[in-house]
């Protein structure tokens, strides 16, 4: 008898399940539209007042057994779902920077340097452009190091506004005299959308720095040019923070980005910032796009950078940015961490001969 009537009810519930599906996808159909109305008007998707409208509307016709706040959480479910069917084309796919949507890895090509292919690649400059006569010597000791890429900052985002802000636009004129002496290329931070296009002429690689990774606007800025840029990390950003910052780039055409590891901040003092090495492999796995370590700003020590640079290569990272300056002590800004002209002469020397670096042949 009573497994008849269990028999029954289940029948019952099987049949209301039925029902609650039609309904629900019913539901979703009209979500749907509703989606594409609030598109066309360029709404927001979520609409909280609504929300709430509907929610208090149910719990007050709600008449159990189920209680007010188990009605909410069920029908808020439902609302979550029919919203994620309201999203946009594009932001229901995997980001373009990632790598389900590109498995290729992105290569950079610069004249003769590739940047994320076969071969690692040296970044290194002073902290700032301070002279002719420093940055040519600089140039002139990555020439002879087999460097191929110079930076110098001339828009220097100090934490102080007392401190030394970097040359301008006539630092990036040094620095691209300098390296066009020496055949290499530049790469330099620039921190206002304005100065992107006058500065295009002199550097080769836009730096977005730490500080700007959530300066949005540059970020699409950035996303105009036809430019490579190179993308640092956050002080405080996470992975993914980090990868949707490149994403700001890169959906707005310019797919030139590579991305460069520079430490964040955590209560460890013995260092400047805490060099996570293990955001290189995540971000080789997440991502196709080139990722490069900052041994200088991560560590803010010259006696660790061999062993950092040489982790960073083993963890799978395309390149290395180092800063060097023919006096650090005399350097304007960051003159703790810069390797002289002969220390980062034997540091290029000890990351090649690790077996970590690739590099062609001839
Ligand atoms: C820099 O590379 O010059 C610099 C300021 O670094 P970060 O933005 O990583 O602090
Ligand atoms: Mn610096």
């Amino acid at each position: 008898m009573k497994t008849t009537e269990l028999h029954e009810l289940r029948g019952r519930l099987d049949g209301i399940n039925e029902q609650l599906l039609e309904l629900l996808n019913e539901r979703a159909r009209i979500g749907v539209l509703i989606g594409e109305i609030k598109q066309s008007l360029d709404v927001p998707v979520h609409d909280a007042q609504r929300e709430k409208q509907m929610l208090d509307r149910l719990a007050a016709s709600n008449e159990g057994p189920f209680d007010d706040q188990t009605i909410r959480h069920l029908f808020k479910e439902i609302f979550k779902a029919t919203l994620q069917l309201q999203q946009p084309e594009r932001k229901k796919q995997p980001l373009l920077v990632s790598r389900r949507k590109e498995q290729a890895d992105t290569v950079i090509r610069l004249r003769g340097t590739a940047i994320g292919g076969a071969d690692s690649v040296l970044v290194a400059g002073p902290c700032s452009v301070e002279s002719r006569e420093q940055v040519m010597e600089v140039a002139a000791s990555l020439k002879r190091a087999g460097v191929p890429v110079m930076r110098g900052g001339a828009f220097k985002p100090r934490t102080s506004p007392y401190d030394f802000q970097g040359l301008g636009f006539e630092g990036l004129r040094l620095l691209k005299e300098a390296a066009d002496e020496y055949g290499l290329l530049t790469i330099s931070e620039i921190v206002d959308p304005r100065h992107l296009e006058e500065a295009a002429a002199y550097i080769d690689i836009v730096q977005i720095g730490a500080r700007n990774m959530h300066n949005f606007e540059l970020l699409k800025a950035a996303g105009e040019l036809r430019k490579p840029v190179l993308l640092k990390r956050g002080l405080a950003a996470t992975l993914d923070e980090f990868l949707h910052a490149a994403e700001y780039i890169v959906s707005r055409g310019n797919t030139q980005v590579m991305l460069i590891e520079r430490g964040i901040r955590t209560y460890e003092k013995w260092t400047r910032n805490t060099l996570d090495i293990s955001a290189v492999p995540i971000l080789k796995k997440e991502s196709h796009l080139p990722v490069l370590v900052d041994v200088s700003h991560s560590t803010g020590r010259k006696d660790i950078m061999i062993p950092c640079a040489k982790a960073a290569l083993a963890a799978g990272a395309d390149g290395i940015m180092a800063e060097v300056h023919p006096n650090p002590p005399a350097a304007l800004s960051d003159a703790d961490q810069q390797l002289d002209i002969e220390e980062f002469e034997e540091f290029v020397r000890e990351v090649k001969a690790s077996g970590l670096y690739r590099e062609a042949a001839g």
